[in-house]
């Protein structure tokens, strides 16, 4: 090696790892509340579900002539591992904000295929654990922790799940008993359905290449928890459940600073495979949109297309 490019090299190194931006950070949907981000060294998961189970989700009802078999909440847990590997190839994170199966089904596969370390609540733990991740991959992450990882950061922030009350296709039995909040730790593989359980929802504040960006995974927040924080890019959940929060839109954006990039996130239908439009969800995403624009003129929002790259300059 010459000693100019040596020093090139020293330079590049230094420029990293004081988070000077990069130039290839890239953000990816993978649908649902799922995302990939990676500088082009670290690559971290946020939520991935690639599985979408044929099955009522709360805002949609199942495709009708869906080919899949179609699963009911007391059915065992089964990943479509043939959809996840058409996607994923690598991560050496995987982030879960709560353990809903819709967040948290395909942690197991993914961390075992991957070998990422999972960080997430107890309950992300129980599940990870039950399918046998080792302990060394696992790291239980509580509101408040500031975790310095290998060439980024991430802040875990204490959040709220959202209120499902009124969603169209939830409407449970007044008389049933109510939803477990936990995974506990004693749970056993494979788990069904009706085992997975919030477990608790946090937010993180990713600090990556020089750049910041805040994630949520549902349709809520606390204000005073994200306060202060200047993000350069936010991650809003965005699914209608949020009309049921005061002022959600305008109130967030404001206590981040008008992130000058907003990506709509949990927008989209994610009871059917990838190929099917997503026409009327984006439809229904409007109003959101529109509410990004009016408390926030300056902040560019861009509705992400599935696996394809959004780069943060
Ligand atoms: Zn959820």
């Amino acid at each position: 090696m010459t000693r100019a490019i040596m020093c090139a090299f020293v330079v590049l190194m230094s420029a990293a790892t004081a988070g000077q931006p990069s130039a290839n950070l890239q953000l990816k949907y993978l649908g649902t509340a799922g995302w990939e981000i990676s500088d082009g060294r670290t690559t971290i998961l946020i939520d991935p579900y690639l599985s979408r189970l044929h099955m009522t989700a709360p805002n949609d009802d199942v495709l009708p002539g869906d080919p899949r078999p179609r699963f009911t909440p007391a059915d065992v847990a089964q990943s479509d591992t043939a959809a996840i590997d058409a996607h994923i190839q690598r991560a050496d994170f995987i982030l879960i904000t709560h353990t809903h199966t819709d967040h948290a089904l395909d942690v197991p596969y993914i961390a075992r295929k991957t070998g990422a370390t999972v960080i997430g609540t107890e309950s992300a733990r129980n599940l990870a654990r039950a399918y046998g991740i080792p302990a060394d991959q696992l790291i239980v992450a509580r509101g408040g922790d500031d975790l310095e990882l290998d060439g980024w950061s991430v802040r875990v922030i204490p959040s709220l799940h959202g209120i499902l009350r009124r969603a169209p296709f939830l409407r449970r039995d007044p008389n049933a008993p109510p939803q477990p909040a936990v995974i506990p730790i004693d749970v056993q593989a494979p788990l069904h359905l009706n085992q997975f359980a919030e477990g608790g929802t946090l937010a993180y504040l990713i600090r990556i290449g020089g750049r910041q960006i805040l994630v949520f995974g549902s349709m809520n927040y606390i204000e005073r928890e994200v306060e202060g924080l200047r993000p350069d890019v936010a991650l809003v959940g965005a699914m209608p459940e949020r009309r049921e929060i005061h002022d959600y839109t305008s109130r967030l954006l404001k206590a981040i600073g008008y992130p000058r990039m907003v990506l709509p996130t949990h927008w989209d239908r994610f009871n059917v495979t990838y190929d099917v439009s997503q026409a009327p969800a984006i439809e229904r995403l409007q109003s959101f949109i529109a509410d990004v624009k009016a408390a926030s003129p300056k902040s560019v929002v861009t509705v992400p297309k599935y696996f394809e790259a959004i780069e943060v300059r």
